[in-house]
């Protein structure tokens, strides 16, 4: 059985304070689940080094939300992979909220999830249709289409750090998550797709669920066909609410 894998993406929330305190009663649900669940956070940019440290030694991972497409130079407010992989074990790529704010394409994607990569960092590749792509009956296509140019000539020796999140734009941040059903029909398509691209290494990739999660509805995904863990943006600002989401993934292991 996959362990489970729960991620909070802090967004451009949290001063140093509420950060430093999230991270260490995130560190202590972590480490309490003993291992059955792999947890992990993505601070904002100037957080990572002073959350890193006051988070060493436990369970947690630390991870950013987004690296630059390129590897150095004139690039102002960018950050590279490189800079990153320095205090942080993973990225989050390819979030809907760089797509559609900052006009992020599939190519700018695969661009930095190689880079990612090339960095030694775990790669968590975010995708997900919009509300009218899935009306027009679209969101298999455009998933598919996401992870065809994410992951084109991508080493296979190295996609077995990477991590699918499905994350449909229109659930994130809404309160509208997808149904389990749903969930399980998309991580069903992204499975069919990796063991396309991926013959050798994709069994061993999780997908995960994003939108919307919470602590009352971690116990559906985490329990529908295929779908390995939770990609959590609001709820993983409560310490609490967080704490209780893995508690609920570890007791049902
Ligand atoms: C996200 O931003 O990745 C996310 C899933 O947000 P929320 O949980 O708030 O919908």
């Amino acid at each position: 059985m996959t362990t489970p894998l729960i991620v909070g993406n802090w967004k451009m929330n949290t001063s140093l304070d509420t950060a430093l305190a999230l991270a260490t009663a995130t560190a202590a649900a972590s480490d309490a689940a003993g291992g059955s669940v792999d947890v992990g956070i993505c601070p904002p940019y100037p957080w990572i080094v002073p959350v890193a440290n006051a988070v060493r030694g436990a369970s947690l991972r630390v991870g950013a939300q987004d690296c630059a497409a390129t590897t150095d130079g004139a690039h102002t407010g960018d950050v590279s992979a490189t800079m990153i992989a320095g205090h942080c074990t993973f990225t989050l790529i390819g979030h809907s909220e760089r797509r559609h704010q900052h006009h992020e394409s599939d190519d700018i994607i695969h661009a930095k999830l190689g880079l990612a990569l090339d960095a030694g960092l775990s790669v968590i590749l975010c995708v997900g249709e919009t509300k009218e792509e899935r009306d027009a009956g679209r969101e298999h296509d455009v998933v598919n289409a996401q992870l065809r140019t994410a992951l084109a000539g991508i080493d296979p020796d190295m996609a077995g750090r990477l991590t699918i999140a499905y994350e449909p734009v229109w659930s994130i941040g809404t309160g509208n998550a997808a149904t389990d059903d749903d969930a399980a029909i998309m991580a069903r398509e992204i499975r069919a797709t990796l063991s396309e691209l991926l013959p050798d290494t994709s069994a061993t990739i999780r997908i995960l669920y994003g939108g919307s999660a919470n602590a009352n509805n971690t116990v559906a995904f985490l329990a529908a066909d295929g779908i390995d863990g939770l990609l959590v943006g609001g709820a993983s600002l409560s310490a609490e609410t967080f704490a209780a989401m893995i508690e609920s993934a570890a007791s049902q292991r």
